[in-house]
């Protein structure tokens, strides 16, 4: 593979960054993972405007125009030959010497690292091991008082302490916040159905707000179905009828096991949402 590196393509075995980078040394950088589908961009002015708001949360004012980030990203896909991919676009305050009292952004790096990955959804290759298994987990996730959630950040410490404690036949967590209300997964967000209603905890607590959650929100209106955000606790995702995960690289995954409890997968509303998710994507992209 090739990769972007501060303005140029290199082999990913050169691909390195400086050592004294703030988003090295103290997970100082924003970031997105983006999809391509058909060689193009899925969402791609929902995640600008997320890296926008990333970077604005941690003043990382870098400079570059939105059209010279997507260039960079469009250069990579093609330099690889790759029309279905998996994007990681990463925006650093750059290398400074000393002090965590971050100075103006006068160089930051830009990195663009791709993979190929399958078209996912209903009749394409599964992007996932599977159904997936979750374990509520005792780490909290970190509130929004201390690093608001809506940053998409380099700091992934809070899901990685969180994906620790799975057991084996676990691959996601139900994390909560601090007051024990399901926030989301490490690397998800979560919805579960009730009774014919779908739910998803409320963007006013610790929650990323996934690009993959809006579309399934807008998707779940188009078609009819009732949608509550709220506050809820992990006893009623495991008491609904329903549960699954989304994020960018799994699209909708539905959820077969939630602690000891174990649901369709994927039960019909699931079902017809991936279905629906999918539809968008052939739509847009092919
Ligand atoms: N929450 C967290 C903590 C995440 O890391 C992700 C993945 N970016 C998501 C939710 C889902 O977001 P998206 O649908 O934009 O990928």
């Amino acid at each position: 593979m090739q990769y972007h590196v501060d303005g140029d393509l290199v082999p990913e075995s050169e691909a390195t960054v400086n050592v004294a980078d703030r988003g090295f040394r103290y997970g100082d950088a924003a970031f997105e993972t983006l999809r391509a589908y058909g060689g193009d961009v899925f969402r791609w002015d929902a995640h600008a405007d997320r890296l926008d708001a990333t970077c604005e949360t941690l003043g990382i004012d870098h400079g570059l125009s939105r059209s010279d980030l997507r260039a960079r990203v469009d250069e990579t896909l093609a330099a690889n030959d790759l029309d279905d991919a998996y994007v990681r676009l990463s925006v650093t305050r750059g290398a400074q010497q000393g002090k965590l009292t971050p100075r103006p952004v006068e160089d930051p790096t830009v990195v663009v690292m791709v993979k190929p990955l399958p078209r996912g959804g209903v009749d394409g290759a599964d992007v996932w091991d599977g159904p997936a298994g979750v374990d509520t987990v005792e780490t909290r996730r970190i509130p929004d008082a201390a690093i608001p959630a809506s940053a998409k950040t380099h700091n992934y410490l809070n899901g990685i302490l969180a994906r620790r404690e799975l057991s084996e036949t676990a691959d996601e967590a139900l994390v909560c916040d601090v007051d024990g209300f399901v926030a989301e997964g490490a690397t998800s967000n979560v919805f579960f159905v009730d009774d014919g209603t779908l739910h998803t905890p409320s963007l006013d607590g610790p929650v990323l707000p996934g690009i993959t959650r809006d579309v399934v929100l807008d998707l779940a209106d188009d078609r009819g179905i009732p949608v509550e955000t709220g506050f809820y606790e992990p006893e009623q995702v495991r008491r609904a009828d329903e549960v699954f995960c989304t994020n960018t690289t799994w699209e909708v995954r539905p959820v077969a096991r939630v602690d000891g409890e174990a649901f369709p997968a994927p039960g019909p509303v699931t079902a017809d949402l991936a279905d629906a998710f999918d539809d968008v994507v052939e739509r847009e992209h092919y």
